[in-house]
Formats: structure tokens, sequence, C-alpha cells
């Protein structure tokens, strides 16, 4: 076991302002909780709109020299940042483990996907370049800049608190904006660490900042005229808040919010690969993944034969326990309270008729009594219109639906209100044209049961699942952190003569 030692953890996340770490003055703090083995292993302050305003200040202070250093000198920062992260990879992915529950080995691919961005916000002096035509009338040029906009914040989740950030911060930086994140007050520590190396990267005093804080510091930022732009990940009740309040306050804001991903089994799908790669998706992370599959819809009765049995064994086999220890597959959840949330919405899936065909409920891990563990769940037969197939659970609870073909299935997709993410399962390309043609969501997977897209493409998300036109990630993040200036230029031939 990689012991929680690996990772040193403070005993009080403080702020990163101007450069300086700083303790919140804020009387209000939260215990942060090892959700596998119950021990409190920090204290996070929830800053208040004073600090907020400090930060702001601090980072508009910084943007006048940050925006005017040229952008390939920009990037070394993210170079050296790049580099740091790579020589903390192993303590980066034991505090996420710590403080989030998930496994090492997730976590090590959450770290490795937050080095992606840093790769691809690297290319900024190709990415950030405008355009120009020649001669739109005689003598008459037109060229389009792109300039950075100002101060940006980004305010994230507890499920990828090294990722998600960095689905933004790579790409604001290298457009010339200083940042302000706020992290989750559920697991801190890891941006804290990030900071840690943003500040050795060598960034300017001002040009990173970290507030952390609650709902109160959330919208002291979204109300604050020194702050120019809102990247927002979280649930769907807290995106649509963050996305009508900066906006009323004339801000640009991106807000990725829930999901309730479908994944569709045809019959020609692989058994034994599909069967992995299903429940992979549906109980990796525990289910705390807006990409994990929560809704299994197999199409004709051979294959409900197939796979039902093969499901069961699969989620019954799954390793459940301390994600620092060896072979572990999956870890617990986040809080007590999504614990309680989580077996309350299975037992309302079976007070609407659906059969519990794996309980996960009652769980206990040795030496770990206090954490707040479950095991798989699958319901099937649950109520279309039910709280299973509605609501997102976000925790290791896979509903199946039953359908008689891919139109059906389609159908059952499309009714959701939510459009993170959907996939299918086949070997019939014609069948995975139509998916992908008529599927309503932003990420699709063919053979795939997490389409997290690489950081060369955005972070897509449709319906209640994203709020806003620009996504995270790529040349997206590129158009939502700098702003179009176009330029008409009259240089008529008889001026040039006189040189
Ligand atoms: P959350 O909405 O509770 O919190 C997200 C952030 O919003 C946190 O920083 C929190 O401090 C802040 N916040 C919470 N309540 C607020 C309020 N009333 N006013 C202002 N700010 C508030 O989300 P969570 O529980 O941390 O994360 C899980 C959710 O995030 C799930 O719904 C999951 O699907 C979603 N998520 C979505 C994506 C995506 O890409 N679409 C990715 C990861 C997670």
């Amino acid at each position: 076991m990689k012991g929680p030692n690996m990772a040193k953890t403070s005993s009080t996340i403080l702020n990163y302002i101007g450069g300086d770490w700083r303790a919140s003055s804020s009387g209000d703090v939260l215990e942060v909780v090892n959700p596998a083995t119950a021990k409190t292993i920090s204290t996070v302050p929830l800053s208040t709109p004073q600090e907020v305003d400090q930060a702001v200040q601090e980072a508009n202070l910084a943007f006048d020299s940050w925006k005017r250093v040229p952008p390939a000198n920009r990037i070394q920062y993210l170079f050296r940042l790049k580099d740091l992260l790579e020589q903390h990879f192993d303590d980066l992915a034991c505090t996420i483990t710590i403080e989030n529950g998930k496994t090492l080995k997730e976590a090590q691919g959450e770290i490795r996907r937050a080095i992606e961005n840093v790769e691809v916000a690297c290319g900024i002096p190709t990415m950030m370049q405008g355009g120009i035509l020649e001669d739109i009338a005689p003598g008459i040029d037109e060229y389009m800049l792109r300039q950075s906009i100002g101060v940006c914040a980004i305010i994230s989740p507890f499920n990828f608190p090294g990722m998600i950030p960095f689905w933004f911060l790579p790409y604001a930086l290298a457009c010339g904006n200083p940042v302000i994140v706020k992290p989750s007050e559920r697991t801190p520590l890891t941006m804290q660490k990030l900071f840690h190396l943003l500040e050795e990267a060598g960034f300017e005093k001002g040009v990173v900042n970290l507030v952390n804080g609650g709902p109160e510091t959330v919208n002291a930022l979204l109300d604050h005229p020194g702050v120019r732009a809102i990247s927002f990940v979280g649930s769907t009740p807290v995106a649509k808040h963050v996305y009508s309040r900066a906006a009323k306050n004339g801000k640009r804001v991106q807000a990725q919010g829930g999901a309730k991903n479908p994944i569709l089994i045809l019959p020609d799908a692989d058994p034994e690969k599909t069967t992995q790669i299903v429940t992979d998706s549906v109980f990796g992370n525990a289910g705390q993944r807006c990409l994990a599959a929560s809704l299994v819809v197999i199409v004709g009765d051979e294959t409900k034969k197939l796979f039902v049995p093969a499901l069961i064994e699969a989620a019954n086999d799954r390793t459940v326990g301390y994600g620092l220890e060896e072979g572990i597959e999956m870890g617990p959840v986040i809080t007590p309270q999504s614990k309680e949330r989580i077996t309350g919405l299975i037992q309302k899936g079976v007070d609407e008729g659906a059969d519990l065909l794996v309980d996960g409920r009652k769980t206990e891990i040795k030496g770990y009594e206090g954490g707040n563990f479950l095991r798989p769940t699958i319901l099937e037969n649950v109520a279309l219109d039910g709280e299973v197939v509605q609501t997102e659970i976000f925790g290791p609870v896979m509903g199946l639906v039953h359908v008689q073909d891919i139109n059906e299935a389609i159908a059952f997709v499309n009714q959701g209100t939510y459009g993170n993410m959907a996939c299918l399962f086949t070997t019939n390309g014609a069948a995975a044209r139509k998916f992908r043609n008529q599927a309503e969501a932003g990420n699709i997977g063919i053979n795939i049961g997490v389409a997290a897209p690489m950081a060369f493409f955005p972070f897509s998300g449709w319906k209640d699942s994203f709020f806003g036109t620009l996504h995270g990630q790529s040349n997206h993040a590129v158009e939502f952190y700098t702003q179009t200036k176009v330029v008409v230029e009259r240089w008529p031939r008889e001026w040039s003569r006189k040189f």
C-alpha cells in the first residue's frame, strides 16, 4: 500500500493571492475527510467576498503585463509546469486518492489527463493566431486578431480535483489571462499542491490565484465586475445558477452540468469485452464520473439472456476497498451523505418496481469500517419515468433497461434531459453510424465506455449537461479565453507613391 504519508497533507488549506500564501480570515471552515478512512486530513476555509475581491484586484493588476508577455514566452511557464507535474506525478495521484477516494490507478489517469491539457495549451502561438484577407476592396485589407480577455475564474467539482481545472487553466494562462481557481471544498488538497507547482513554475505575481470556499465564494466571483469569464463544472442545478447569474452580470460563461449516461448493447456486441468495458464505465470511480454510464440498455431477448448474468458476475467480482491498496478496483463515495442519498435512490427504484439483481448497500470494508463504501448495485426493469432513470445518482448503480430494437434504444437515449454521453456496443458499422448521427449527446462512444475527449478536442455536452457555447479544452478553450478584434485597413496606392 502507498501510505498516506507519501502524499503529505497540510493541516489548513491556504489561499494563494497575489503571489502570497494567505490564511483566510473567514471563521467558517469545513473539515476535509478521507472518504475511505473517515479521518480528517485538513480543514478548508470558506473564503469571504473580501478575499475574492483581493484576488480579483491582484489578478487585474497582473493582467496588463501578463497579456504583453509574448505567447512564445508565456508557454515557457507551461513547459516548466509540465516538467513539475511529471516530477510530482505520484504524490499528486496519491493526494487525489486520499481526498477523493478513487483508486490510485484512476487518480494517475486523472493527472495524466491534466498534463495533456498543459501540453496542448503549449501550442498557443499557433492556436491563438487570427486571420487576414487582403484586398477586400481596392487598397483595403481586413484581419482578425485574438486578444486576451482579462481575469478568468474556474470553479470545479469534487470528482476530478486535479484534471477538471486543467480543462481551462493552461489555456486561459497561455492566452494571456490571469486566473482565479475555486476548487471544490470537499477536495481542496490536490489544488493546494498544484498551486505550489504553479508557484515553482515562476508565474508572475497575481497571474495565478487560489481562493478556497463554498457557494458564497462562488457567488462573489460571479458578481465581481473585475472577473471577465467564468468556467464552471458541477451539478446541473448549480450550473444553471452559475450560468444565469454570471450572464446577468455581463460575463462570458461556460457551465458544464450533471449527467445520466446510457450505454446500448446490441445483439452482435462482443460479450467479453463489452461486459468488462460496461462495468468499468458504470462502477469506475465508484460511479462518480460525469461520463459514468448509469443506464445499460440491452437490445433483444437473446442479448438479455447473454449479458444480464455476465454483468451480475462482473459486478459481484469487483474488489472494493481503500484506493491506495493494491488490487482495489473501486473506492468509497465522497461523503456519508452521498452514501445515504445513493442508498435512498436504490430503495426508491425498488419501491417503483425494479428488481434488485445485485444489492451493494450493506457494505463494510475490514479496517475501514467508517468509510463511505458501497458495492456495485444492479437494478433491472426500472420504471422509465422513475427516479433511477431520470435522476443523476452519481454512485455505483447500474439501471438495466430492455428494448427490442435500435430505434427504441435511441428513442430511450433521446428522452433523457441530460446529454453528456451516450455509448453503443456493436460490431455493425451501419448501426454505429446511425447511432452516432441520431443520439442526442455531446460525447459519443462506439465500443468505448467512457468517451472522454482527449485534450485536443472539446469536452462536449448537450442539453442539461451544458450551458454555454464553447466548451473546455482544445480550440474551444482558446476561443473562450480570447476576444476577437477585426481591423480594416486602407492603404491607397497613391499614398505609397510618396515613398
Ligand atoms: P456541485 O455542483 O455541488 O459543486 C460544484 C462547485 O460549485 C463547487 O466548487 C461548489 O463549491 C460550488 N457550489 C455548490 N453549490 C453552490 C451554490 N448553491 N452556489 C454557488 N456555487 C455552488 O458539484 P459536485 O457535487 O462537486 O460534483 C458532482 C457534479 O458535477 C455531478 O453532477 C457531475 O455530473 C458534475 N460533473 C460534470 C462534469 C461535466 O463535464 N459535465 C464533469 C465532472 C462533474
